[in-house]
């Protein structure tokens, strides 16, 4: 992608990440031409409805087929202003594209998230000004991290004449876009690039290694009350919190990771190497454990899959797990970890115990021979600094809880949209999410 360069953040060289090859890769214009043509531009189009933030999706097609690439980008990006990640990276087979009506003919479905791909990033190449931000409405806002649902918001706000700031603890902004989507998919430097044309839109400004907290305790930190004093609305894309843990013996210490922070590592870590991992256990059914284990296969690591019920029941999908196993993933069903065991602190085996099709327990156990494991059953809910916003609450879940149709919470000042709110979705729902908040939050700083 030859977006605007980053001017603030960089992604270190030597990490893993850059020898992955991209699986979808950008088509040439031959081959976009080609598959608009197939397009039928069907009236009451199946791929809109399936589309959490509705891109016209027979329009932008069309207007590639006719060779207007920036109305084909300008329609995409005015109803998804990560229209370029998300033709990079949504799950297009259970949403667009699995809607398609070649689908239900039987026929290859049009390759809906590639032509999004090849519109929005060659017409942002050529650096054209595609949105106007209206002039400045004298309010501020404070939004909280910096992944696609905040982004979003602020992208959307500054374009209402806003002034926005984002909060971000990390160093390197973007949240999962950056560092937890698979690289064959996106790499960080291309969520940074989408990230940087975001901040040009308007008057935005992205203060990264600052944590929003409750009580401050020392520098790179601003509290909940502070927020609220000075701005005159706050929006939460907090996210998810880190790895949940197994809480099995073995588990801590060299050679256990938690998925989300291995593929972070592998993303951003500059010098990282798999030296002497020649075989890795991922424990998990979800899309997380799916990435993990294909990411490690991809890296040359003979990897199995544990999870602790069937096939059928893994809540990571199909088209994902079939082509971890095409790049040689082995699944190994109805297995749940008793024990991580070691020689000499070294990790090297998993016992496992045997499991029904519920999950329930059986009485055999084997042992599984491994040098790494990584953890993937799930990441602790919405981090609790959401609480420290009077009038927030979260659900049973620990979801920040949120009026459905205006993404408000309990405190009138306050919204929040993205992963904390939903308890983990797609970077297209937050997109989504945080665009039914700023509907909101616009009203009330016009005073409507
Ligand atoms: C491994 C993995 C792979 C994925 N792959 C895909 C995929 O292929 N396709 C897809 O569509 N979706 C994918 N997703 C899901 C997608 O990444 C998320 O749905 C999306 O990023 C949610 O955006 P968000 O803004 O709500 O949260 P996040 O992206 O998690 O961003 C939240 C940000 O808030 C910051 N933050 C939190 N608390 C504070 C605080 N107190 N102060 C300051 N900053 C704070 C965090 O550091 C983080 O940067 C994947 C998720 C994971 C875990
Ligand atoms: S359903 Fe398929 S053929 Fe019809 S408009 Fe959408 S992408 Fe084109």
């Amino acid at each position: 992608m030859t977006m605007l360069a980053p001017k603030h953040w960089q992604f270190p060289p030597g990490r893993l990440e850059e020898g992955f090859e991209d699986k979808k890769p950008l088509y040439d214009e031959a081959e976009a031409m080609a598959e608009a043509t197939r397009c039928l531009y069907c009236s009451d189009a199946p791929c809109i409805q399936a589309c959490p933030t509705t891109i016209d999706i027979p329009t932008f097609i069309r207007k590639i087929g006719t060779g207007n690439l920036k109305g084909a980008a300008r329609t995409i990006l005015s109803a998804n202003l990560l229209g370029q990640s998300c033709g990079q990276v949504c799950p297009v087979e259970v949403l667009c594209a699995g809607a398609c009506v070649y689908k239900a003919w039987g026929r290859e479905p049009i390759a809906i998230g590639r032509l999004q791909r090849y519109a929005v990033e060659t017409t942002l190449a050529q650096g054209p000004t595609l949105f106007q931000a209206r002039s400045s409405t004298g309010k501020r806002v404070a939004l909280v991290g910096s992944g696609p649902a905040s982004i979003t918001a602020a992208g959307l706000l500054a374009l209402e004449g806003h002034t926005c700031t984002l909060f971000e603890r990390q160093a390197l902004p973007g949240g999962l876009d950056s560092l937890g989507i698979a690289p064959y998919k996106l790499k960080g430097p291309e969520a940074l690039r989408e990230l940087e044309w975001v901040l040009s839109l308007g008057r935005i400004e992205l203060r990264t290694g600052v944590e929003v907290v409750e009580r401050a305790s020392g520098p790179g930190q601003v509290t909940a009350a502070e927020l609220l004093e000075s701005h005159d609305a706050v929006f939460l894309g907090l996210g998810l919190g880190v790895d949940s843990h197994l809480g099995i013996p073995g588990e801590a210490g060299e050679g256990v990771h938690g998925a989300l922070h291995l593929i972070e590592r592998i993303k951003a870590e500059p010098g990282l190497r798999l030296e002497g991992v020649r075989r890795a256990a991922v424990v998990g059914g979800g899309n997380t454990a799916l990435d993990m284990a294909h990411e490690l296969a991809l890296l040359g690591v003979k990897v199995t899959l544990v999870y602790r019920r069937s096939e059928e029941e893994m809540s990571g999908y199909a088209h994902e797990l079939a082509g971890a196993r095409l790049d040689g993933v082995r699944l190994l069903e109805n297995r749940q970890p008793l024990e991580v065991l070691r020689q000499e602190g070294k990790v090297v085996a998993v016992r496992l115990l045997a499991t029904n099709r519920d999950g329930k327990p059986l009485p055999d156990t084997e042992e599984l021979l491994t040098d790494l494991v990584a953890v993937a059953i799930g990441q602790e809910r919405a981090p609790r600094v959401s609480l420290a916003f009077p009038g927030v609450e979260l659900d049973a879940q620990g979801r920040v809880k949120v009026e459905p149709l205006t993404h408000r919470t309990g405190n009138p000042k306050v919204w929040s949209g993205g992963d904390c709110v939903n308890g983990g979705k797609e970077v297209v729902n937050a997109v989504a999410e945080a665009r039914l908040a700023v509907q909101s939050m616009h009203r009330y700083l016009m005073g409507e």
